[in-house]
């Protein structure tokens, strides 16, 4: 048993003493005290056997990995240990008025922290799967706290329990950024209650102000519209790009290979400016309809004709939470924008008819059948088609969001790749450049991409780490 195992059954048996206020549980202490030593003479070790001296890309990988695998395993045990000063009711002897105080305390958190712990520990005493995966490091704790963002919402906690073996397997099998989507998405869609009236009460209040503070600067406020929302990120991305880009030559023509530590400005700066950019062009030309921005909304029939029945008052079809699950999961279900971001199907079929929205209705993934009242720009296109598979980069890691990238031939048009839905993939500049340098990408038949080093070594990913079977 390793050590951290050993701590685990400790602050089990702990868990299920009740200590009543007042009385000491002195011999826990010594016992999980030990344990602790053991951790410490480990950590030791793994601390001195870290050296940048020649480490690998396949090393550092693994690395990474393994490490973080027993960190999440180490916050498991923290949360197990909230479990059980809770259940035993330790805290009481000092005057402390939660588990929550108290940790915070001994800990030296900070609130926030405190509640995420308490959080956590309320959706894994409920989530057992989830729990005994943590402890065995085989989920992320960033999967965990978001899968407990989603827990406090009361709606859908029932909807969690019966749905744990998908919310797993998103859980453990996708990159986070898609995880906190599906997140998202899944909660929206399984709260019936929660979703419905009130976007229609938001969009009646809706509003945004600036106001000035005693410095003279300005606050913004205001919550945007799930459409608006995302048109505005989008614009506000697409040239936070443009400006960055510019610095990036510029710096570039200054400073050659050290341009990176002169970059002028830092990306809230950037978002900053062209935020003002915006505000300034409006200024200049405030009907003007030549700079419009469509923004492509990504949706998928069966959720768009739901949503559309349901606004000329067809009864709303059953919510089967598995199900929607499983559709996230397999990418069947969406409702997004080509760069991912999740826009509310209600919304969307409220005002498929305005002008600034192009709906892009697709029977699955790559197969467009309805793209609203610009069909021929899109007809047949490959490019739409291409980008529609992916919201982001191919390239492992990389977040580039898909309209911020070319369409690229995963096999080279020079070595006989097809200009073809099957061969193209989104991928940014820079990871068009990387892939000229003698590597090699190619797709399985799920859509997973390989990626070949010059060397002919695999290019390693998370999931390559995280399929293999735990060590002991
Ligand atoms: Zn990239």
């Amino acid at each position: 048993m390793s050590i951290v195992e050993r701590m685990f059954v400790e602050v089990a048996g702990g868990e299920t003493r009740q200590v009543d206020a007042g009385r000491e549980a002195a011999s826990d202490g010594p016992v999980l005290g030990d344990a602790l030593d053991g951790l410490a003479g480990e950590i030791d070790g793994v601390l001195g056997s870290i050296s940048p001296v020649g480490l690998t890309a396949d090393g550092a990988a693994a690395a990474i990995a393994g490490l973080e695998r027993q960190v999440r395993r180490l916050q498991a045990t923290q949360v197990k240990l909230f479990a059980a000063v809770e259940t035993s009711r330790a805290y009481c002897a000092d005057g402390h008025f939660s588990a929550r105080v108290m940790v915070r305390h001994h800990g030296q958190l900070s609130g926030p922290e405190a509640s995420q712990r308490q959080r956590v520990s309320a959706m894994l005493a409920i989530l057992r799967g989830v729990a005994s995966l943590y402890a065995a490091g085989g989920v992320g704790t960033d999967q965990v706290r978001r899968l407990a963002r989603v827990w406090s919402n009361p709606r859908v906690r029932g909807f969690m329990e019966l749905c744990e073996a998908e919310l797993i397997m998103a859980a453990t099998k996708m990159e986070f950024l898609d995880f906190d989507r599906f997140c998202q998405q899944w909660e929206q869609a399984v709260d019936v209650d929660g979703g419905h009236d009130p976007a229609e009460r938001r969009w009646r209040r809706r509003d945004v102000k600036a106001s000035q503070d005693f410095n003279g600067t300005w606050g913004l406020n205001g919550r945007l519209m799930s459409l608006d929302g995302a048109e505005f990120d989008e614009i506000l991305s697409g040239l936070v790009s443009t400006l960055r880009e510019a610095d990036m030559e510029a710096a570039k023509a200054e400073y050659g290979d050290d341009w990176r530590q002169h970059m002028p400005r830092t990306t809230p700066q950037l978002r900053y400016d062209a935020f003002m950019i915006l505000v300034r062009r409006g200024a200049v030309a405030p009907d003007s309809r030549s700079a419009e921005v469509i923004v492509n909304v990504v949706i998928d029939q069966d959720t768009f004709e739901r949503q559309l029945g349901e606004l000329v008052g067809a009864e709303p079809a059953p919510v089967i939470p598995r199900e929607i699950a499983e559709a996230l999961i397999a990418g069947t279900r969406f409702s997004r924008t080509i760069n991912g971001v999740f826009v509310n199907p209600a919304e969307v079929a409220a005002r498929a008819l305005t002008d600034r929205i192009r709906r892009v209705v697709v029977e699955s993934p790559s197969v467009v059948i309805d793209v609203g009242r610009t069909q021929r720009l899109f007809t047949g296109s490959p490019r739409l088609a291409a980008i529609m598979q992916a919201t982001r980069c191919y390239w492992h890691g990389c977040t580039r969001p898909a309209t911020q990238c070319q369409v690229d031939h995963l096999t080279p048009f020079r070595n006989g790749g097809q200009t073809s839905t099957a061969n193209g993939r989104s991928a940014c500049n820079g990871h068009n450049l990387t892939k000229e340098h003698g590597y090699q990408v190619s797709r399985g038949p799920d859509g997973t991409i390989t990626i070949i080093r010059p060397d002919g070594a695999t290019v390693p990913t998370h999931t390559t780490h995280w399929q293999q079977p735990r060590d002991g």
